[in-house]
């Protein structure tokens, strides 16, 4: 049945084609060669915010694994009906290749979030989307998954966050969370019957959305999604060292470490909450194992959490956490399938922030105790004095368009405070949470098909891409 399935598939791919024909195997992808996508997402990582992880890394002159990559584009980001996206639309348009509204989840462009008086079409994270409000679009997991690929889907953010659940689920309110949890659930009510027999990787935060209320969870119908899990046949973990002890045979694993969200990685406890980048690597051993090629999402999802807060040293470091991820996963494929001839790995953002790097600072090497680095004062590279506005007050480095922390007058500042993990850089527009930016963003490849990207591409743009180079 899946040897079907994917010959039909793959009829124009004629690497393979010769697989199909042959027709006497009973996995196709063990006959072909086993192909690979790992598709990597910070969430909200702008290029001012990787420019800043590395000299906070690595000082100006040093490289993140992310700057090698061989391949670069600049993305497009827009919505079909935002100049600025969030992250529902813009992960969906990467995995769907279709233009969505805001805040809508792999669904048809005229989709609507909310309704006409400006009402989001969702009730305590139940979805409440009217009949004959848009249509889903296949995603690229779900392709994947029907031409008999493995799937794995990891996050830092709850499971059922934007980002993972474009992968997915379907819906036309991102909010909607309880909704999405059960898409992930086979058999049971609200289950996306297009994930066949279930994702076989599913790695993340969020146990909140999976579990009833009257276990301190969200879930409106009394249902416990973790017990149906692991009817399911899914070995699961809730903390570190169950998931140390998760099988990597090839069958089914879920891990949910936390309610909410995942820790900063700045904030982890190791013993508690594995790191993304061993995430990464315990999908890579599951699907690797499977011996049938796989599509693996990763995202760095609290990259976004940090810059909404303007806690630039969170958001840094969680920024250099995605990086160990991506190196992690570079260094183990190219053992697995050396040279990647057969695996393609992307390492994009959804959206930029509103951060900037301020000044003509001198160079400040990379952040250590006691050297705030780039989360530092602008201090002038002639005579090392710290600059000042126009009113002789310093300034940091790093600084927001927008965000919480909008001083009614500049004064002077502790630079011990700088130190701090909890210190906020200053905005320029008063908001309650800062926004997400416009600017395009970066995406670097290596591997199977990379060199398809190259120049300035829509987000739309990279789902037809890596289908191509995957065959599909
Ligand atoms: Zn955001």
């Amino acid at each position: 049945m899946k040897m079907k399935m994917l010959c039909s598939a793959l009829a124009g791919a004629s690497l393979l084609l010769s697989a199909c024909v042959g027709g006497g195997s009973s996995s196709t992808t063990a006959a072909g060669p086993s192909r690979n996508v790992l598709f990597f997402l910070g969430d909200g990582m702008g290029i001012t915010t990787m420019t800043a992880a590395r000299i906070y890394s690595v000082g100006e002159d040093g490289e993140l694994t992310m700057d090698k990559l061989p391949e670069t584009a600049f993305v497009h980001t827009f919505s079909n009906d935002a100049q600025v996206t969030d992250s529902a639309p813009s992960m969906a348009a990467y995995m769907t290749g279709v233009k969505m509204n805001n805040e809508v989840i792999s669904m048809t462009p005229e989709t609507r979030a909310t309704d006409a008086s400006g009402n989001a079409y969702h009730s305590s994270y139940d979805s409440t989307c009217p009949s004959g409000n848009g249509q889903a679009v296949p995603t690229l997991l779900e392709q994947m998954k029907a031409a008999g690929y493995g799937t794995g889907v990891v996050s830092t953010a709850r499971i059922t966050h934007a980002t993972p659940a474009a992968t997915y689920a379907h819906v036309c309110h991102r909010d909607a969370e309880n909704t999405i949890a059960a898409a992930l659930v086979p058999g049971g009510t609200g289950y996306n019957a297009r994930l066949g027999d279930g994702v076989d990787v599913v790695l993340g935060g969020g146990s909140l959305y999976f579990t009833p209320k009257a276990d301190g969870g969200r879930r409106n119908d009394g249902r416990n999604l973790i017990d149906e899990l692991k009817a399911q046949k899914y070995s699961f973990a809730a903390n570190k060292s169950e998931f140390d002890k998760l099988p990597v045979d090839g069958s089914r694993i879920a891990g949910l470490f936390t309610k909410d969200h995942m820790a900063y990685d700045l904030d982890r406890d190791a013993s508690k909450e594995p790191s993304l980048a061993e995430m990464t690597g315990k999908a890579i051993d599951v699907l690797s194992a499977r011996k049938k090629g796989f599509f693996l999402m990763v995202e760095g999802g609290r990259i976004d959490h940090a810059l909404h807060a303007t806690n630039a040293r969170r958001a840094l470091q969680d920024t250099v956490a995605f990086d160990d991820a991506v190196k992690l996963a570079l260094d183990k494929m190219n053992r697995i399938d050396p040279g990647l001839r057969n695996t393609l790995i992307v390492v994009t953002a959804d959206h930029d922030h509103t951060l900037h790097l301020n000044g003509y600072a001198a160079r400040t090497g990379k952040t250590e105790a006691g050297k705030p680095g780039v989360l530092g004062l602008v201090k002038n590279y002639v005579d090392g004095k710290a600059s000042t506005d126009v009113d002789g007050n310093p300034y940091t480095i790093l600084g927001f368009g927008n965000g919480p922390r909008r001083l009614a007058t500049r004064g002077p500042i502790d630079t011990a405070a700088l130190e701090s993990p909890d210190y906020l850089q200053e905005a320029v527009v008063p908001l309650a949470s800062e926004t997400h930016g416009g600017g395009d963003v970066f995406l670097g490849a290596q591997g199977m098909g990379a060199d398809r990207f190259s120049g300035v591409i829509d987000n739309t743009d990279v789902f037809t891409l890596i289908k191509k180079s995957v065959g599909l």
